[in-house]
């Protein structure tokens, strides 16, 4: 999609876009919050994304959490992020956001890279089999925000 279509999208879900330096995701700003989000880079989420895209949804029914629809609609979960999106954040979403099928690709699952996903997206999971102590407490820096490094 492109950058202009997307703010039109966003001015239609009552999304304000602001400047990347006043934007805060759960407390943390926008490249603090990037540099936990690509951490996650090494955390195994034990789920597999060869269900034509879908994820293995143990807990959560056959649709699993990430579905086409769902992505699209909610953005990949940004519109539950205060009703704001930074410039830089929404500039980089808007080539591959597809207004039917969000960020999910069949086969081969998210198309973006763990620094533009939203908390929710990194956070929900339906196994901790795999990961570590300090794995878990990444998720929950990135789940419950910037006064968890306090
Ligand atoms: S942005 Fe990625 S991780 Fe989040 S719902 Fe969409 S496909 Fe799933």
């Amino acid at each position: 999609m492109r950058y202009e279509e997307l703010e039109t999208l966003l001015r239609r879900w009552k999304i304000t876009i602001v400047p990347k330096e006043q934007k805060r995701i759960r407390g943390h700003d926008v490249d603090t919050y990037r540099r936990l989000a690509k951490q996650t880079e090494q955390i195994d989420y034990d789920c597999i994304f060869l269900n034509g895209g879908g994820c293995n949804g143990r807990s959560r029914g056959p649709n699993g959490c990430c579905t086409p629809a769902r992505c699209a609609e909610t953005l990949g979960y940004w519109r539950r992020e205060g009703g704001t999106l930074d410039d830089d954040t929404a500039r980089r979403l808007a080539g591959p956001y597809d207004p039917d099928t969000g960020f999910l690709r069949d086969g081969t699952g998210c198309a973006l890279p763990r620094e533009l996903r939203s908390p929710t997206c990194l956070f929900i999971y339906c196994s901790d089999a795999k990961m570590t102590d300090d794995d878990k407490i990444l998720l929950a820096q990135i789940q419950y925000g910037a006064y968890m490094l306090r």
